[in-house]
């Protein structure tokens, strides 16, 4: 009597499907997106929040910087998209628009909210550009968790909001006050001098 094997479709699809999502896992680990937040003390002092999406950029300047706290609203207004590799930019600026010192104050890499692949990730993105909308998550040294990006609208276009949602990761802690680059480990005033003649 032959013994039948049993190979139900149910659970081989999931296997399937398992190894599947593991693919796009493993490829999103090997390739995430990335965000950088560049500390920039132009005439005015900002912070640049900058999150990857189709090999570029996209721009937010920030005047009080980041916050953990789900209370603070900060205002963030949308500006140029930046190439990807400006991201490892750490030095100054010469004279000219934002001439100035910049500081890697944070970097890391991002998904979008309930995502876990670049793909779908990159889509939700450009969604939520459109819709003036966007919820992810951060993994960065000192920005980590859920937050949003909201399009202010009575303000126009380019002006949004970064507001931090209530997760884990939520904090009073000033987040601002932790003022070294996570990529050198300088102040400001290091970055500067180091440029000095
Ligand atoms: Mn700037």
């Amino acid at each position: 009597m032959k013994r039948r094997i049993k190979t139900g479709g149910a659970p081989m699809r999931a296997n399937a499907e398992r190894a599947e999502e593991r693919e796009v896992e493993q490829e999103f680990a090997r390739d995430p997106l990335c965000f950088v937040v560049q500390k920039h003390q132009a005439s005015q002092l900002h912070y640049d929040f900058r999150l990857e999406l189709d090999g570029v950029l996209k721009s937010w300047a920030i005047p009080k910087g980041p916050s953990l706290d789900p209370g603070d609203k900060r205002l963030a207004m949308m500006v140029d998209d930046h190439p990807l590799g400006y991201r490892n930019f750490e030095g100054v600026l010469p004279e000219g628009y934002g001439a100035g010192a910049v500081m890697i104050w944070d970097e890391g890499t991002f998904v979008a909210l309930n995502q876990t692949g670049r793909e779908e990730s990159e889509e939700a993105f450009r969604a939520g550009l459109e819709r003036g909308q966007f919820s992810f998550i951060l993994a960065g040294e000192k920005l980590k968790g859920e937050f949003a990006l909201v399009r202010f609208k009575r303000a126009g276009e380019k002006t949004w909001l970064l507001v931090k949602k209530r997760d884990s990761f939520a904090s009073s802690e000033v987040v601002a006050e932790q003022d070294r680059s996570v990529r050198s480990g300088r102040s400001m005033e290091e970055i500067r001098d180091s440029a000095v003649d």
